[in-house]
């Protein structure tokens, strides 16, 4: 357990020095970590860093061509602690459940929160880099990149491949067959479905009064932006959020 601790406090100051964490979402990914571990022991941990080292590399591969996207993303750089809690709250709910009932399907339920988490950001942070402009959800046009309800053929072609990633490497610790990991590969997926429609629908979208570039910035130019659409609740950590536990909870419902 103390083992656990530290391995999290040095993998949260790593993240940390390597500016891919702000300092709260250091402080909140050790308590994720801990929790996670607490529950499902070195597993849990090693799947968290699984997702954790590569979405980071992710983001900062060829991060100067991305720069155009930050015009458009609500956040870049380090992720906060609602970023960490956005992307890892599902997973500690899974954990608790599993404390609490040792039912197995809160195993498959954090592998699946965990592959929804990789295959978001892997399809956001590669997809920008297509050489193609993605086309829209429903009306098919083309839209800059970094438009969230957009999907370009790289960054779905990456998020199926980051959904993927986690479910095989999972394999090392959880026994399955070969149609539980389509199906757990499938449900992940599932995550990006719901949170491509979201971004497409009810996630808030305003315009820049500058540049009259559409953003989900509330401030651009140092000018703050008009509302265009979208529920003003709901920003890309909520639509992350939402997506991860629709896809949990689709695995419950199927496996559970
Ligand atoms: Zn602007």
């Amino acid at each position: 357990m103390f083992a656990i601790f530290v391995v999290t406090c040095i993998v949260a100051y790593l993240g940390y020095r390597l500016q891919s964490l702000t300092f709260l979402g250091a402080i909140l990914t050790v308590l994720t970590g801990t929790l996670i571990g607490l529950s499902f022991g070195w597993f849990g941990l090693y799947l968290l860093g699984v997702f954790f080292s590569t979405s980071s590399l992710a983001s900062k591969y060829r991060s100067r061509d991305k720069e155009g996207v930050d015009d458009i993303v609500e956040k870049t750089g380090a992720r906060d602690a609602i970023q960490v809690l956005a992307n890892g709250g599902v997973g500690i709910l899974c954990a608790l459940g599993y404390l609490l009932t040792e039912n197995f399907v809160y195993v498959y339920m954090y592998i699946v929160s965990i592959a929804a988490a990789t295959s978001d950001t892997w399809g956001s942070e590669f997809g920008v880099l297509s050489k193609n402009k993605p086309r829209f959800m429903f009306t098919f046009k083309r839209v800059e990149p970094g438009t969230s309800g957009a999907v370009s053929t790289f960054g779905t072609f990456m998020s199926i491949i980051g959904a993927f990633v986690i479910v095989i490497s999972s394999i090392l610790f959880v026994q399955m067959d070969v149609a539980l990991l389509l199906m757990l590969w499938g449900i992940g997926l599932s995550g990006s479905v719901i949170d491509t429609l979201l971004g497409a629908t009810l996630q808030r979208k305003f315009r820049c009064t500058v540049c009259g570039k559409l953003t989900e910035k509330k401030v651009h130019h140092q000018v703050s932006t008009t509302y265009v659409s979208g529920w003003r609740l709901l920003g890309n950590d909520a639509v992350n959020f939402i997506s991860i536990f629709g896809a949990t909870l689709i695995c419950f419902f199927v496996l559970g």
